[in-house]
Parts: structure tokens; C-alpha cells; sequence
């Protein structure tokens, strides 16, 4: 191992510590050789876009306050115990699930007034909230509950946070 080898693994990216756990030099030799050589020191990458820790980081935009959210979402504490009956008919369940948001779906159409306008960033910001519901965020936004959930799957991962997305989808 010679000190070659240790400057152009630095320079292909990697951090001191990994080179010295790939070449066995220890830490203060592969220092010595990066100063000695005026390698840049290692800069570990940006998290992406869209992600918890770019949000982390102090990004602010759409995207990863959508991913935050969703990180909240899916840490969120287990709900209290659901009614019995729920549980022991599925399918019962299901259907009345599904009735529900057809009258979600009605009652958002009935009171939308944004259709068919291209998404702003700040009604993005709203619909990707995943603390509101799909229903919540239409209503607040004017626009369809099925085209909050479009949005959702679109621009933000999944799609109803709450329960599971229903097969059939209402248009519009
Ligand atoms: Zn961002």
C-alpha cells in the first residue's frame, strides 16, 4: 500500500475512513496524504428530493414536505380499537368504506370549482399533506377528492392515507 493508491481513492470520492478500512493505512497517514496532496476534503452527498432527510436538511419544498409527511404519517400511533363488528365482516367493511368515499367524491364534485387547472406548488403543498384526508383537502382546495388522490399518486407516493385505495376509481 503505497501513498498512490491511497491519493486516488480519495480522489475517486471516498471518505477517509473508508480508505483507510479498504487499505488498512491508518486514519492519520490518509489524512496526512490528502492535505499533503490538496485533495478536497469528503462531502458526504445531498439526500435527494422528496425525501425525510433532505426535509431534515432544511429543504423546504414540495416534495420532501410531502415526504416528511408521510413519515409522520406512517409513524403515527396505531388507532384505538375499531368497532368489532368492522373486523369481523371485511368485506362489510369495505363496502361501507367504498360508499363513503363515492359520497366524498359527490359531495368534493358538488363544491369543486378548480377543475381541470394545472396544480399551483401551494395547493400541492395541501393535497400532499398526508394530516388531511384526501375529502379534507378537496374541500379546501375546491378541487375533486378524486383528483387530490391523482395528485397523491402523481407526486406523492401513495395514495389515500388512511385506509386502503379503493380499486375503482371515480372520475373525475
Ligand atoms: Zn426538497
Amino acid at each position: 500500500m503505497d501513498d498512490d493508491q491511497i491519493a486516488r481513492l480519495l480522489t475517486s470520492g471516498l471518505s477517509a475512513r473508508e480508505v483507510a478500512r479498504q487499505t488498512g493505512a491508518n486514519r492519520r497517514r490518509v489524512a496526512r496524504v490528502r492535505s499533503e496532496r490538496g485533495i478536497p476534503t469528503y462531502t458526504p452527498p445531498e439526500p435527494e428530493h422528496g425525501t425525510d432527510a433532505r426535509f431534515q436538511r432544511g429543504c423546504r419544498c414540495t416534495l420532501c414536505r410531502a415526504a416528511h409527511s408521510r413519515k409522520n404519517w406512517a409513524l403515527r400511533p396505531p388507532p384505538a380499537a375499531r368497532p368489532a363488528a368492522a373486523e369481523a365482516f371485511p368485506e362489510e367493511k369495505s363496502r361501507a368504506l367504498a360508499d363513503l368515499h363515492a359520497q366524498d367524491q359527490r359531495r368534493t364534485r358538488e363544491a369543486a370549482t378548480r377543475y381541470y387547472h394545472a396544480w399551483t406548488e401551494d395547493e400541492l403543498a395541501i393535497a400532499l399533506d398526508y394530516a388531511h384526508s384526501a375529502t379534507h383537502a378537496a374541500a379546501l382546495l375546491g378541487r375533486t377528492r378524486s383528483a387530490v388522490l391523482h395528485a397523491r399518486i402523481r407526486y406523492g407516493g401513495t395514495g389515500e392515507a388512511s385506509g386502503p385505495t379503493p380499486h375503482r376509481r371515480n372520475q373525475p
